[in-house]
C-alpha cells in the first residue's frame, strides 16, 4: 500500500523486499497487480467507446496549481466554435473547477476523489455514462493534482498530456520521472513569467528529454496567449 496517499500501488517506492518485479523492476505485489489489471480493463472499454464515439480523449496531469484548468479554459474559448468539447474535472474535493469550465459554456462533469490522489478508469465509465458526449469532438480529463499516482492509472485516453509550469522545480522530470516517462505531450506552463524566475528552460527541457526522449514539448502561456497556436495545431492535427 502506498503510504503518501494511500491509494495501493508503491509507486516506484524503493525498499528491501522479496517478493517478485515487474519489466521495470518495481515490486509486484497480488492487490497491485489485480487493482491495476482491473484498471486496465476498465481503461480497454473506455478507449474502444471513445473509438466508437471518434473522441479524442485527452488526460492532464500536473502538480497541483500547475495551470491545468486556466489552460483548459482558454483552450475551450478559443476552439469551442469548431469542435464538440467536454470536459470531466477530477478533485479531491469541490466542483469549482467544473464550474469555472462550464462558464466557457461547455459540458462539465465533476468527480471528487475524496481521500483519493488520481483519477481511474472505472470512475471515467460511470462518469462517461451520465454525459452526453459529443461524437466527433474532443473530451479532456483533468486528472487530480498529482505527479505521482495518475502515472500508473490508464483511463483510456488516446494521449496523456503533463503540464508543468515554470513557477516549480526544472527538476521535476528528474523527480517523478515515471509520469514524465508515459507522457505524450509535456507542456511546460506560465512562461509569460519567465522574466521574473529562475526557471532554467534549457535545463528543464534536456531532463524532460532524459525522462522521456520520445515526448512532444510545447511551452506556451494561457495567460499571455504566447504558444497557445502550436497547443490548438497540436489538438486539431489529432482529431483530424
Ligand atoms: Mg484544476
Amino acid at each position: 500500500m502506498c503510504d503518501t496517499c494511500g491509494c495501493g500501488i508503491p509507486h516506484d517506492h524503493d525498499h528491501p523486499h522479496d517478493h517478485d518485479h515487474g519489466h521495470d523492476g518495481r515490486r509486484v505485489i497480488p492487490i497491485e497487480a489485480d487493482l491495476l489489471a482491473k484498471n486496465n480493463e476498465f481503461a480497454a472499454r473506455n478507449r474502444s467507446f471513445f473509438k466508437g464515439r471518434e473522441l479524442l480523449v485527452l488526460n492532464l496531469v500536473s502538480s497541483p496549481g500547475a495551470g491545468k484548468t486556466t489552460l483548459l479554459a482558454s483552450t475551450i474559448q478559443a476552439l469551442k466554435g469548431e469542435i464538440p468539447i467536454a470536459v470531466i474535472e477530477g478533485d479531491q474535493q469541490t466542483s469549482r473547477d467544473a464550474e469555472r469550465i462550464r462558464e466557457t459554456g461547455v459540458q462539465a462533469l465533476q468527480i471528487n476523489t475524496g481521500k483519493g490522489c488520481h483519477l481511474d478508469a472505472h470512475m471515467i465509465g460511470h462518469a462517461i455514462e451520465e454525459m452526453a458526449l459529443p461524437a466527433r469532438g474532443l473530451l479532456f480529463i483533468e486528472n487530480v493534482g498529482n505527479l505521482i499516482c495518475p502515472a500508473d492509472f490508464d483511463l483510456g485516453e488516446a494521449f496523456k498530456v503533463v503540464i508543468l509550469s515554470v513557477t516549480e522545480g526544472e527538476d521535476k522530470p528528474l523527480k517523478y520521472p515515471n509520469i514524465f516517462a508515459k507522457a505524450n505531450l509535456v507542456i511546460l506552463s506560465k512562461i509569460d513569467l519567465l522574466p521574473h524566475l529562475d526557471f532554467d528552460l534549457d535545463k528543464c527541457v534536456e531532463f524532460a528529454r532524459r525522462a522521456n526522449p520520445d515526448a512532444e514539448m510545447l511551452k506556451l502561456s494561457a495567460r499571455s496567449g504566447q504558444g497557445m497556436d502550436a497547443w490548438k495545431g497540436w489538438i486539431r492535427k489529432h482529431l483530424a
